[in-house]
Formats: C-alpha cells, sequence, structure tokens
C-alpha cells in the first residue's frame, strides 16, 4: 500500500470513474476478432456479438433483482431517463396527464419534466426534507387519481442521500402508478432489487461503476404489470422496440464486466468506501472548525462526503488546493455563479452552499490519498479563513447578523 501518490487525486468517482482494468480485458477482442453486429441474423460474426450482448444483459440483469428480457440498452442514463419519462408519458397519457418527481433529480429528469410540462403534463414535485430524503408521505401528499407516473432517485448525486424506494414503491403499487428510479449513483454500493422495491422502470449507466461511457440500461418491467413505452428513437426495431438502433457490442459487454465486478465487490467495497470516506470526514472535522456536513447522516451513499466550508469561497478553496479532483456546490451558469439546487432545496442558506465541496472516492482510492487529501484541505481552509475578516469577527465573538454595516447599498 505504499504506492506513490499521482497527481490531482482524484475524489469525484460520482462524475465518472476509471474502467476498471478486468472491463477493458473484456471489452478488447469486441473492436477487432469480434466485431459483428449483433443484428445479424445470417453469420458466426452475429450470433457471437449477439450471445455477449445477452450475457451482458444477465450480468446486468442479475444486479438489480431483474430478468434479462427486462433489460433495454441505451447510450447512457440521460437517455435511460428520457426514454422511460417520455415513453411512458406517451404511452399512458390518456390514462392521465400527472407525474410525480423530487426537485433535487438530476437534469435529465427535471430538464424532460419541464419538457413534458409544455407537451401538456403537470408535474408535481414532492417535497424533500433537510437532507434529501423524499418520504412515501410526501409522494402521497402529491399523489392524484390522475397521476400515471413517480420518478424519484435511489440515490443523489451531490448529497449521497438515499431513498427509502421500498417504501414508495409499496405506495405506488397499492395506487397502481408507475415507479421509475434513476439509480445510477446507488448501483453497486447500496443494494437495489426491483422486485422488493415494488421499481417498474430504473435508469443506469455504466461509467459510474467501471464501466464505459457512452452506454446505459433502462429496466423495463415485464410482468405484474408489464409496463409499455412509447420509443423516443425510432428504425429497426431493435431492443423490442423501444430502442432502436445498432448496438454498441463493446460498450455493452464491458458494462456487463462492470455490473459483473459491481455485484461480486457487494460484499466488500461499500465498507471499503465508507472506510475512507469516515476517515476523510474525521480527519477534517477534527480539525476544523465550523464545517457542516450536507445530506442525510447516516442514509447516504458510503462513498460521498459534501461539506460546507463556513466562510470559505468553495471556487477559491479548489483554486487553493489544485492537487486535488473535487466538485463544488455552485454551478456556472450563463452570467454568474448559482448555488446547488439540490443544496438550496435541502435549506442550505446562499453563503454557506458556496461554500460547499463535494468529495467522492472509489475503487482505486487509496488511505494515502485520504491523508493527503486532509491535510491539504485543512491547510487550504484554513489559509483562506486567515484572510477572512468575517471569520475572524466570528471568533471574536461577534453576532455577525448584529452589525451595521456602511459603505454598503
Ligand atoms: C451521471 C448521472 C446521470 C447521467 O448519466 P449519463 O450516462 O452520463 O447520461 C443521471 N443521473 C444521475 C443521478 C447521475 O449521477
Amino acid at each position: 500500500m505504499t504506492k506513490k501518490l499521482k497527481f490531482p487525486i482524484y475524489l469525484d468517482y460520482h462524475s465518472t470513474t476509471p474502467v476498471d482494468p478486468e472491463v477493458i480485458q473484456t471489452m478488447l477482442p469486441f473492436f477487432t476478432d469480434v466485431f459483428g453486429n449483433a443484428a445479424s441474423r445470417n453469420h458466426e460474426f452475429g450470433w457471437t456479438a449477439e450471445a455477449a450482448v445477452e450475457k451482458a444483459r444477465g450480468q446486468i440483469a442479475s444486479l438489480i433483482g431483474a430478468t434479462d428480457k427486462e433489460i433495454i440498452f441505451t447510450s447512457g442514463a440521460t437517455e435511460s431517463n428520457n426514454t422511460a419519462l417520455l415513453g411512458a408519458a406517451e404511452m399512458y397519457g390518456s390514462k392521465g396527464k400527472h407525474i410525480i418527481t423530487s426537485p433535487i433529480e438530476h437534469k435529465a429528469i427535471l430538464d424532460t419534466c419541464q419538457y413534458l410540462e409544455k407537451k401538456g403534463f403537470e408535474i408535481s414535485y414532492a417535497e424533500v426534507d433537510q437532507y434529501g430524503q423524499v418520504s412515501s408521505e410526501a409522494v402521497a401528499k402529491v399523489m392524484r387519481p390522475d397521476t400515471i407516473l413517480v420518478s424519484i432517485m435511489a440515490a443523489n448525486n451531490e448529497i449521497g442521500t438515499i431513498n427509502r424506494l421500498s417504501e414508495i414503491g409499496a405506495l405506488c403499487k397499492s395506487k397502481g402508478v408507475l415507479f421509475h428510479t434513476d439509480a445510477v449513483q446507488a448501483i453497486g454500493k447500496t443494494p437495489i432489487d426491483v422486485q422488493s422495491m415494488g421499481i417498474d422502470l430504473l435508469s443506469l449507466t455504466a461509467h459510474k461503476i467501471y464501466g464505459p461511457k457512452g452506454v446505459g440500461a433502462l429496466y423495463v418491467r415485464r410482468k405484474n404489470p408489464r409496463v409499455r413505452l412509447a420509443p423516443i428513437i425510432h428504425g429497426g426495431g431493435h431492443e423490442r422496440g423501444m430502442r432502436s438502433g445498432t448496438l454498441n457490442v463493446p460498450g455493452i459487454v464491458g458494462f456487463g464486466k462492470a455490473a459483473e465486478i459491481a455485484k461480486r465487490n457487494m460484499a466488500s467495497e461499500p465498507e471499503k468506501l465508507r472506510a475512507l470516506r469516515d476517515r476523510l470526514w474525521k480527519g477534517l472535522s477534527s480539525q476544523l472548525d465550523e464545517i457542516f456536513l450536507n445530506g442525510h447522516p447516516t442514509e447516504r451513499l458510503p462513498n460521498n462526503l459534501n461539506v460546507s466550508f463556513a466562510y470559505v469561497e468553495g471556487e477559491s478553496l479548489m483554486m487553493g488546493m489544485k492537487e486535488l479532483a473535487v466538485s463544488s456546490g455552485s454551478a456556472c451558469t450563463s452570467a454568474s455563479l448559482e448555488p446547488s439546487y439540490v443544496l438550496k432545496a435541502i435549506g442550505v442558506g446562499e453563503d454557506l452552499a458556496h461554500t460547499s465541496i463535494r468529495f467522492s472516492v472509489g475503487r482505486f482510492s487509496t488511505e494515502e490519498e485520504i491523508d493527503f487529501a486532509i491535510e491539504k484541505v485543512v491547510s487550504a481552509v484554513r489559509k483562506l479563513r486567515e484572510l477572512s475578516p468575517l471569520y475572524e469577527m466570528a471568533k471574536e465573538g461577534i453576532d455577525l447578523k448584529s452589525v451595521q454595516w456602511t459603505g454598503h447599498h
């Protein structure tokens, strides 16, 4: 474990993950020797490609308690989310025009919902609590007789909060409403089972579980109920007519392998990640005051740590620790730096939201990297706070809210 540190240290596994070497090895032959089109029914090249795709379908299905035929391949979770929402809206729109989601979903859900709103659907946003959880009660509160679909994420990509999907699934089942979940971040880190959780549609992507970018999947339930989706991409009728287009065979093979590894590691990897994440939090919180954990204290992804460092601008902090690859709680929009809509929705004030950093550890993170990160963050925060008059005043016990500012408009 005395590997030399390589910089920058990657602590942004929620954004994407490197491809596992075992996954690459499995993919390689499918670019050269075994290059067939899985839809070619007349020769061996096609058959071999098809067999490889079907194997991957099984590997992915097995990770979420589904059957092979219920997995539809896509270009990633953005497309899976679009297919689930647009496909269900078109197929079931004559039954009702109401859809429920939450305000802290990924943009691939929120933007698709906004589009559906323009097309005559009504969207309700179930309330999230201060930890970013959506309860089944919150969903029930906005449920209507014309609700056709509920889409609530399994785990949030910014704050790591895990939702109690079984409770939401049971509610949807009792009302005869379809339940979709964006499970991109949860896969491989917390158990997901479409049967026990009452999930009808589920989005996945390879590149968040050490597979390649540009390949994803959508689970579509075939029994109790049999879910039907109108396709958003037409031509050729691949993937049970729900997603036409020549399959990305190497990508799918890699995705399958990544799913197999994730399943194999379920007993050990989440614990390893949790230990590293806890080590990071302990290191930071024992040396710095005025720092706050965002998200749920216990029901959170084992690899996620989202922290507000009061009196320190997140962007400046990142500039002060360029050896670390992390994400800030702000997003650059056209003209200004907007605080994250997720932090805003869970009630983190604008000031604190701007001081937030998201750390996420992964399969290739080491204790040495975490220890370096702790040292780096602590010194960068201290340096910036030394320059902060507000921090100085707070330390001297001055109540900042009572200060009469002059020279301000
Ligand atoms: C990354 C991510 C997506 C988008 O997946 P792509 O495959 O990159 O399109 C969707 N939802 C969540 C929660 C994500 O973290």
